[in-house]
């Protein structure tokens, strides 16, 4: 049966999940076709190279302002966004399109970091149809979720190479360099998740993401240190079997994943090749990541703390990278906004104007003015 493509509009569409869904879309032709693109940045020249081989409109938000990204979001000629931009910054044109009752793929965690209480007020089953995790932990845990039963789930773990620093020895984290710190040993990302991949503060918000996405109790979200980033989670159910889900770590996969959902087709991504592979796996050591608890008790309380840890580890890779704070400097800065979340007052599941508000907070009282929402 003759069936239209998938309309898709991408935000952040000259970044690393940008550019890796042109690959997908370009490789499906006759299920995927770009509509609208949007960017944050400077690279005008970029995103209109872009717009015109995809036959698309294009929208930076430097330019056009942050209300022509949310007005492209929830736009009429787009059935499915993406969203590839990081940080704050997506909450609004995310939340945007599922008001508007757009399909929604996500890479960005802070969306269900500070706002995943929203998002399940637009889609109260979670992962499925309408919101379709891209982040490739969540894509397993969907995919070795497929098919069972939820409350046969015992637990499951998100894996993390452990980053850059794995195996270095720990008095010399201190000295650690920006430079050090963006050679990612496994996966090719942007600067900010490259950071948060070598303190797990990006491990300590994925869980965060599954327990929104997949309706899992916190408890039950395990995290292990896995180098060769292949398993990507595990899911182990009440008999005691374990389903876990392997691909080399590509990011199209998970892309395309999401956007051709619930269908597997031929991918760009290269495939895995198992022999001469040797996975091995080990526990998390909470001296050399200590902001993987604070991030995970942060998500546990919600509210204020959850917007407060998001908010200062966005400012505190920012200082990292300008070489103003030391790298053992960034859970410090988690541990004194959790210390002002202590004392905000704010509800459990706050309102996005309150959240917005209480990150202008934190970001000030850390010395920094506030990035716009
Ligand atoms: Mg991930």
């Amino acid at each position: 049966m003759e069936r239209m493509p998938t309309k898709v509009a991408l935000l952040g569409a000259t970044g690393s999940i940008g550019r890796q869904t042109l690959d997908v879309v370009a490789a499906h032709p006759e299920r995927l076709a770009v509509t609208a693109l949007a960017a944050r940045g400077e690279d005008a020249g970029a995103l209109d190279a872009l717009a015109r081989r995809f036959g698309a409109r294009a929208v930076l938000e430097k330019r056009d302002g942050v209300e022509a990204v949310i007005a492209l979001a929830a736009s009429a000629d787009v059935d499915l966004v993406v969203v590839g931009i990081p940080g704050f910054a997506a909450l609004r044109p995310t939340l945007a399109a599922l008001e508007a009752g757009k399909r929604v793929a996500t890479a960005n965690k802070e969306l269900l970091v500070v706002a995943g209480h929203l998002v399940r007020r637009y889609v109260p089953e979670g992962a499925g149809d309408r919101l379709r995790p891209v982040d490739s932990e969540h894509s397993a845990l969907w995919q070795c979720l497929t098919g069972e039963r939820r409350d046969a789930v015992a637990r499951v773990a998100l894996t993390a190479s452990g980053g850059p620093f794995r195996d270095l020895p720990l008095a010399e984290l201190d000295a650690a360099t920006p430079d050090a710190a963006l050679r990612h040993p496994t996966w090719r990302m942007g600067p900010k998740v490259t950071v948060d991949s070598a303190t797990l503060v990006n491990k300590g918000f994925e869980v965060i993401e599954a327990h929104w996405l997949f309706d899992l109790p916190y408890e039950r979200v395990d995290v292990i240190v896995h180098p060769e980033s292949v398993v990507h989670a595990l899911v182990e159910y009440a008999d005691g079997s374990v389903k876990a889900q392997l691909a080399s770590p590509d990011m199209r996969l998970p892309i395309q994943y999401a956007l051709l959902w619930p269908d597997r087709l031929a991918s760009p991504a290269e495939r895995l090749d198992l022999r001469g592979l040797d996975l091995r796996f080990r526990p998390v050591d909470p001296a050399r990541y200590p902001s993987l608890a604070l991030v995970v008790e942060a998500g546990r309380r919600g509210g204020a703390h959850a917007v407060a840890v998001n908010a200062a580890d966005e400012l505190a890779v920012r200082r990292f990278l300008a070489g103003e704070i030391r790298y053992t400097e960034i859970p410090r800065l988690l541990e004194r906004a959790l210390a002002l979340a202590e004392r905000a007052n704010l509800p459990r599941e706050p309102e996005l104007d309150a959240i917005v508000a209480f990150d202008a907070e934190v970001r000030r009282a850390l010395g920094e003015a506030a990035a716009v929402a």
